[in-house]
């Protein structure tokens, strides 16, 4: 890995592109989203901000897409 390199993830409250460290990694479990450090299976970024997280929780195709579900 290249010197100085910092991974990218994209926040998908609002899109914007931040290093993975700011954002917060979130899974879906039980059909809430849930904050997960680390773990197996998909999980998506969200910026620590509750507009974000707001904006997230709302957007069920965002979620779907992003986690698969079904329905
Ligand atoms: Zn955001």
């Amino acid at each position: 890995m290249k010197r100085g390199y910092v991974p990218l993830r994209t926040c998908r409250g609002c899109g914007c592109k931040r290093p993975q460290k700011e954002l917060q990694r979130l899974v879906y479990r039980q059909g809430n989203l849930v904050e997960s450090e680390k773990g197996i299976g998909r999980a998506v970024y969200c910026c620590r901000s509750m507009m974000c997280w707001n904006r997230l929780q709302k957007n069920k195709k965002i979620l779907k897409r992003a986690f698969r579900l079904q329905g």
